[in-house]
């Protein structure tokens, strides 16, 4: 073995230690409730299709006919070639759809983050990002060479001190007069982000009070509904409808693979922001365009949320969820955390702790602590027929591994109550 390779098996033993390695698992079957993996059939409570929309056959078809009519491939880059009638269409249903001014659409959700906020944001600005958001936030927040402020997880008064101190130190101090001012591309400015269903927690930002304190402290706001597109609000756009706030959040992102069931990433939002991303996101420009099926399929996943069979799923997903939580798990068990332990104590089942949550969530989080007991605690389930996997760092914090259950409308009230009795059993066993 040469030097390079000794170098990384070393750095892989380390993670093996730490209980932090992992690795693919090939799937032989389309995503749903049942996937073979490593030639063995097993109940999935890992997906994000949580309106089980990736396998339908509506939107397959879509795929299939924007394959025989525009092709296997883009081309090229949206601004070269590649700006195919499927992605407009896509564009125009997600702008209907979220009840927006424009809608951009960018080949993954994480290109969305990255390519938006580094068009925003520069050197001289800040960035408020919430503890608990996604990575690729995090990794656009550091890319944009932005101030990076973090407030704790869904903490007001936390991000309130944070926003006085940019007001204070970042937006006044700007220079206006005449001459100086030609000179300045733009004024400082502060962008708070968060996501509004958290991916790995399955909480809610407080939305209609951020609102108000991004409102009052003259700062800009960035909500990531990866996991509430599709599954809140009156039309299913978003927690931002339910919450009432939707027109007053400057950028309002999503992804398309999770419950729109296809694969790609969007903004809406005013125009001025989409004809600006589409001059400044690097990631946009400098990037082939999505092949068409994936346009087509989420065009099609869109319209289908937006129908009655939309909000005929959205209602299986709830009523799944709220089966869920009534078996008995006693979470306080498994985690190593005093505090959590402490809190699950008097909480002692995944249903009251439901009830605790203002907002259902398709993502039921139990918590276990320690990375090689939530990886063997994963085995243990994959054993006995059942896929749900261990969560880890650099996912979540280290010492907060965890099993992640997400459930989809698709499930049957039979293989909930499997999860349920399963899942205590295992714990009952450990403890
Ligand atoms: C999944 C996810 C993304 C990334 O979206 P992709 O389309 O998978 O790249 C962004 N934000 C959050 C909160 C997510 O959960």
């Amino acid at each position: 073995m040469n030097s390079f390779d000794e170098e990384l098996t070393r750095r892989l033993a380390a993670l093996h230690a730490q209980g932090l390695h992992r690795e693919l698992r090939r799937v032989d079957s389309p995503p749903g409730t049942r996937i073979r993996i490593d030639d063995r059939a097993l109940l999935n409570f890992s997906s994000n299709d949580y309106l089980g929309l990736a396998n339908d056959p509506i939107l397959k078809e879509a795929a299939t006919q924007a394959v025989e009519k525009f092709g296997a491939g883009s081309g090229a880059s949206r601004l070269i070639c590649g700006s195919l009638a499927p992605h407009h269409d896509l564009e125009e249903a997600l702008a209907y759809f979220k009840g927006a001014e424009a809608a951009l659409s960018f080949s993954t959700g994480y290109a969305t983050a990255i390519g938006t906020i580094c068009a925003l944001l520069g050197k001289d600005d800040v960035i408020v990002l919430d503890k608990l958001v996604h990575a690729c936030i995090v990794d656009a927040a550091r890319l944009s060479g932005a101030k990076i402020r973090v407030f704790a997880h869904n903490d007001l008064d936390d991000l309130e001190k944070i926003l006085k101190w940019t007001e204070k130190n970042i937006q006044h101090p700007t220079p206006i007069n005449r001459e100086q001012e030609s000179n300045i591309q733009h004024r400082k400015r502060t962008l708070i982000v968060t996501e509004s269903v958290f991916s790995m927690d399955g909480d809610a930002a407080p939305l209609r009070e951020i609102v108000a304190l991004k409102e009052k402290h003259g700062a800009w706001l960035m909500v990531d509904e990866a996991h509430a597109t599709g599954l809140y609000g009156k039309n299913r756009r978003g927690l931002a409808e339910e919450s009432g706030v939707s027109e007053r959040i400057e950028i309002q992102m999503g992804t398309l693979g999770k419950a729109v069931g296809a694969s790609g990433g969007y903004i809406c939002g005013s125009r001025p922001l989409i004809d600006f991303l589409v001059n400044r996101a690097r990631s946009f420009i400098f990037s082939t365009a999505p092949v068409p099926a994936a346009a087509a399929a989420a065009t099609a996943g869109v319209r289908f949320i937006q129908s009655p069979a939309g909000e005929t799923r959205r209602k299986f997903l709830w009523t799944r969820v709220e089966q869920c939580g009534t078996g008995i798990l006693p979470v306080s068990d498994l985690s190593n955390d005093p505090a959590n332990a402490a809190k699950s104590q008097s909480k002692s089942k995944i249903g009251d702790r439901l009830e605790a949550c203002p907002t259902l969530s398709a993502i039921i989080p139990v918590l276990i602590g320690d990375e090689s007991k939530a990886v063997a605690a994963s085995a243990v389930l994959r054993e006995q027929g059942i896929f749900v996997p261990a969560i880890r760092y650099p996912t979540v914090a280290r010492g907060k591994a965890r099993l992640r259950v997400t459930l989809t409308a698709t499930h049957t009230t039979e293989e909930i109550n499997l999860l349920v009795a399963t899942l205590n059993e295992i714990v009952n066993r450990k403890s």
